[in-house]
């Protein structure tokens, strides 16, 4: 590897002590904006926001798309790392909240600048490396964001869309799954409709909040009892909100419902039974009228390209740093299958390992490595801490790796 890794990890570093919310990467897109042009890039800013894209393209050859993500949480640090964030921002309903990169998408901007950095530097390749660095992962309105601002338009329809999430497993381990590998996301919200009145004269009210229990118990037989075994869904019932005090029986209760799903047609059916008992509780406890179901935010599941998976697979395999295993689904989401779904072309996106090798040292079964993983702090947790270097020195090369996988081989010039 030819690239300055102490300047990458001082970037890196640099990255996680300023970490901004979704919709606000301005700082983070100003450094990556000079640093790609630094490099030689066609830089274009602004991209659905605060997105950036850098070009570097070399004679007759595929275009590779290469994915990152910019935003960092609303959660307040707790690693103790010299360098941990102390930031605070406004959040979008207003409220001052702290942040912190918990979910490791300042390693994945470190990593594709690095690897923008290798990239350049060699010489015997040919094609079109299209850099994309995305805002508002987390929101869910990044890749959207992006496309709808002409993405493939004004950058042209890669062969391939290309990337990578931080995770915590061991450094120099990877996850490649073909098929579903990130799971669909609705958030759905159900309004119930009761009839308030007194808490002492309930037969005169029609209760949401009697109507609600009973709506959430009756949805967990969504997952046991409507859904194959062989399939997964999560429901989760994350809101429940109705009345004011004990002795009024509100009129209505809202409940907000996260649903992960890996096949359209089983999500379909989740959201049909999900509506339909709504309005049957509703109909069971005598409401005025029918609830209101809305499906308030969609991302589709994240499906890999065998055909990529297995040339990734073979690039990493390689460059003989790697452990390739296939971790199967996970039921957290993404938002990086738009865009090859959009492009119509193949997508892989792999998982990252980025826990320090050491805490597995002891660990000689899968068993005994499950126990390690239970107690490593995972994504989104206050205490979220990948190992800076080495993990900036795996994903460097394992975009480097998949990226050449589609580039032309060219002759170095002299
Ligand atoms: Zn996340
Ligand atoms: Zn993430």
């Amino acid at each position: 590897m030819t690239i300055d890794l102490d300047a990458l990890t001082a970037l890196y570093e640099d990255l996680h002590r300023h970490p901004e919310l979704g919709r606000q990467e301005h700082r983070t897109a100003g450094i990556v904006a000079e640093r790609l042009t630094a490099l030689g890039y066609d830089v274009t800013t602004g991209v659905g926001g605060t997105g950036v894209v850098g070009v570097l393209a070399r004679g007759e050859g595929p275009s590779v798309m290469l994915r990152a993500d910019m935003d960092g949480l609303p959660v307040r640090e707790e690693t103790g790392l010299a360098y941990a964030s102390t930031a605070t921002a406004t959040a979008a309903d207003g409220t001052e909240v702290p942040v912190m990169h918990a979910c490791g998408h300042d390693v994945h901007v470190s990593c594709l600048l690095g690897a923008a950095e290798q990239l350049a530097a060699e010489q015997d390749w040919a094609g079109r490396l299209v850099l994309v660095f995305q805002p508002d992962e987390e929101g869910g309105t990044g890749a959207r964001s992006m496309l709808a601002d002409g993405l493939l338009e004004r950058f042209g329809t890669p062969a391939v869309v290309l990337g990578q999430h931080v995770a915590p497993l061991p450094v120099g381990l990877l996850g490649v799954t073909p098929g579903p590998a990130f799971a669909a996301t609705d958030m759905i919200r159900v309004v119930l409709h009761g009839k308030g009145g007194h808490g002492s004269r309930p037969e005169s009210a029609v209760d949401p909040v009697v109507m609600g229990a009973s709506l959430v118990l009756r949805l967990q037989t969504v997952v046991s009892r409507e859904v194959s075994g062989s399939d997964t869904v999560v429901l989760t019932v994350g809101t429940f909100h109705a009345g004011t005090r004990g002795n009024i029986i509100p009129d209505q209760a809202v409940l907000e419902i996260s649903l992960r799903s890996t096949d359209p047609d089983v999500r379909d059916r989740a959201v049909a039974a999900i509506e339909r008992m709504a309005k049957a509780e509703a109909a069971a406890a005598g409401a005025p009228r029918e609830p209101e179901v809305e499906v308030l935010f969609s991302l589709p599941a994240v499906v890999n390209d065998e055909g990529a998976c297995a040339q990734v697979a073979a690039a990493f395999a390689e460059t003989g740093r790697f452990l390739v295993v296939d971790p199967g689904a996970v039921t957290g989401s993404e938002d990086v299958g738009m865009l090859s779904d959009a492009a119509g072309v193949p997508g892989a996106y792999w998982l990252l390992g980025g826990a320090d090798p050491a805490l597995f040292a002891g660990a000689t079964s899968i068993e005994e490595m499950r126990t390690v993983l239970d107690g490593v702090p995972a994504n989104h947790s206050p205490h979220y801490a990948p190992v800076g270097r080495p993990t900036l020195e795996a994903g460097v090369a394992a975009l480097v790796g998949a990226a050449r996988s589609y580039l032309e081989r060219s002759v170095a010039l002299p």
